[in-house]
């Protein structure tokens, strides 16, 4: 139900930062090849500029955007840098392969950063600023230039520090509000300041990027755009730093439903990629999406109250300002099952955006058969599922051969266990209160790595009795952590398979990256 005819106003600018500060989301970490997958995703929901990372903080991050910048057609790529000289030189590099790269370098300019954090006059931030500028065009002709917490700093220095980097050669010039402080008005009328002082403002793109520590990341990044930003910063599922980023299906749909509030501005999101994009995202980050987020969540187009069913039956226009499948929500739920052949189960994966080559798609075909004998209808979730515990199990050192469990009232449970590594097949037994823990115990009888469990969650991937369960732990092992998951039908068998996932992992050095807390192991089910 838009009330735009959406071709009149301005087009705005959607850099999608999902990759970058998305990524940020503490527990939210993504391997490589998850972030290639993302990234496919994001070329297909139609994102113009993609931040696929910051490549001065790891190698791994340098090669993530590389090997993004290397693949994705058809839109910009960025790599995120501070403004110093090895930053800026690790950025260019990384997103040198690209067919539009582009440098995202920043520095804070608010008086508690300068004092605080960079010990630095704004004479001094300002030369950097010229100069770091000035660097970075001289790799890329597509420079955007930060001035983090720009929402508390001074505005006159602001517009000193915005000119300069225009001179030196910025293209875009960002007004992040850092730490989710300003209000839509308040933010507005910057934006507007900005535009009027700054020399050259004629010439740049003014970009707004909110966080939503007070709830406002949304209405303060709508404000803006109304009063003059052409890019707006967001993420998929509002995820990143603390409360999280401004939410891109939350812009784009409020630009597409009430266009006439902003002047017509528009996207060039395809709208119907939302919910598929989304679920993604939180299946690769491990984030779950609340039930009532906007556009997005479970229940977004979720009608219980009797008088709304009425309504609805009668006119959908009467409870939904948007139609569920314009955003990309099946209209049917989509149900595959063991007669639906290898056609019907590539037209299902293709529904949910996922990629395979030839040999993956055989043992996920393999996988989904045996799936299908067990459950009565296959949805997109259990794809997703399998396809991520596929790609998951293919970089794991140790497989789950066969297993066995007894259990029963009173007696201690007992597991055994055949693992393989490489050729090489293992055996060992356990005995534990509960399946799970004596299964785990002969694990550790086969393969010998001395760890903790520090975490362990089950959910099931879809409602119902024969649901898969998807298994996702932490184990701490030499003063690191480690992530698994796992999947069946069997919750057994799924938390199996997610602790040879994380064992997996502590052979190949793979942690989480994040400094473990006092020991406060799990003890397995109390
Ligand atoms: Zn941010």
């Amino acid at each position: 139900m838009s009330d735009t005819s959406s071709t009149n106003g301005r087009r705005i600018i959607v850099f999608d930062t999902t990759l970058r500060d998305g990524e940020q989301s503490p527990g939210a970490t993504l391997t490589a090849d998850e972030k290639l997958v993302v990234a496919d995703a994001l070329v297909e929901l139609g994102v113009d500029v993609m931040e696929a990372g910051f490549p001065a903080a790891s190698p791994g991050d340098f090669e993530a955007v590389r090997s993004i910048a290397t693949r994705v057609k058809g839109c910009t790529v960025a790599g995120l840098a501070r403004a110093n000289k090895n930053d800026i030189e690790r950025a260019a590099m990384a997103v040198k392969p690209a067919e539009s790269p582009r440098i995202h370098t920043f520095i804070a300019t608010s008086d508690i950063h300068l004092e605080y954090k960079l010990k630095k006059t704004r004479p001094e931030v300002l030369e950097i600023v010229t100069n770091m500028v000035g660097l970075a065009k001289s790799f890329t002709s597509d420079v955007e230039f930060s001035a983090e917490d720009a929402t508390r700093s001074d505005w006159d220095y602001l517009v000193q520090v915005f000119s300069a980097a225009v001179a030196a050669g910025a293209t875009t010039l960002n007004v992040p509000d850092t730490v989710g402080y300003t209000t839509p008005l308040e933010y507005a009328a910057l934006i507007e300041y900005l535009n009027a002082h700054v020399v050259g403002s004629e010439n740049v793109v003014f970009s707004v990027h909110c966080h939503d520590d007070l709830g406002l990341a949304t209405a303060n990044t709508l404000a803006a755009v109304a009063a003059g930003a052409g890019q707006v910063e967001v993420t998929m599922n509002a995820i990143g730093e603390r409360a999280g980023n401004t939410s891109l299906e939350e812009v784009v749909m409020a630009l597409d439903t009430r266009g006439q509030q902003f002047g017509g501005c528009h996207t060039g999101i395809v709208k119907n990629r939302l919910v598929p994009t989304s679920r993604l995202v939180s299946q690769l980050t491990g984030l779950v999406v609340a039930p009532n987020k906007a556009i997005i969540g479970a229940n977004a187009f979720a009608h219980e109250a009797g008088i709304h069913q009425d309504g609805m039956l009668k006119n959908p226009d009467t409870y939904e300002i948007m139609k569920p499948t314009d955003v990309g929500w099946e209209g049917t739920r989509l149900v595959i099952g063991k007669h639906s052949g290898r056609a019907g189960f590539r037209n299902a994966l293709e529904q949910t955006g996922i990629r395979l080559d030839d040999e993956q798609f055989a043992v996920a075909y393999q996988r989904f058969t045996e799936l299908a004998d067990r459950k009565k209808t296959v949805t997109a979730a259990d794809l997703i599922a399998l396809v991520e515990d596929q790609l998951e199990a293919e970089i794991s050192t140790f497989h789950l051969v066969r297993w066995s469990a007894s259990i029963g009232t009173g007696d201690q449970a007992s597991a055994s266990v055949v693992v393989r590594k490489g050729d090489q097949e293992v055996a060992g037994d356990g005995v534990g209160n509960g399946g799970i823990d004596a299964l785990l115990e002969a694990i550790d009888s086969a393969i010998g790595i001395p760890c903790e469990l520090e975490e362990y969650h089950v959910e099931a991937v879809t409602p119902g009795e024969d649901a898969q369960g998807l298994v996702r732990l932490r184990v701490r092992s030499g003063g690191n952590l480690y992530t698994g998951t796992g999947l069946a039908t069997d919750v057994v068998e799924a938390s199996a398979r997610a602790y040879l996932a994380a064992l997996s992992k502590v052979v190949n050095g793979q942690t989480t990256g994040e400094i473990p807390g006092p020991v406060s192991s799990v003890s397995r089910w109390s």
